[in-house]
């Protein structure tokens, strides 16, 4: 995952497992300050999932869609068609 020090914005990646359920103090290698970091704040790793969740579910909705969007159509003129 990606951290940043909040005293100069310095980016670092570091294995989330490193960090604990809890999280712990890291140090910054330019500006020595410490902070805490929790393995929730993942910004990188929280994004690329829901990248890839919203990739398969848009080309999957279209093949599902499709079989239920033409049967919808055929329904829809055989009512129209259908006079009672
Ligand atoms: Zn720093």
């Amino acid at each position: 995952m990606l951290i940043v020090c909040p005293s100069c914005a310095s980016e670092y990646m570091i294995d989330p497992g490193r960090l604990g359920a809890e999280g712990r103090t890291v140090r910054c290698a330019s500006c020595k300050s410490t902070w805490f970091v929790t393995p929730e704040v993942e910004e990188t790793s929280a994004s690329e999932p829901q990248a890839f969740f919203t990739w398969l579910a848009k080309s999957q909705t279209e093949k599902i869609i499709e079989p239920y969007r033409q049967a919808l159509a055929k329904q829809t003129s055989a009512a129209g068609t259908k006079k009672p």
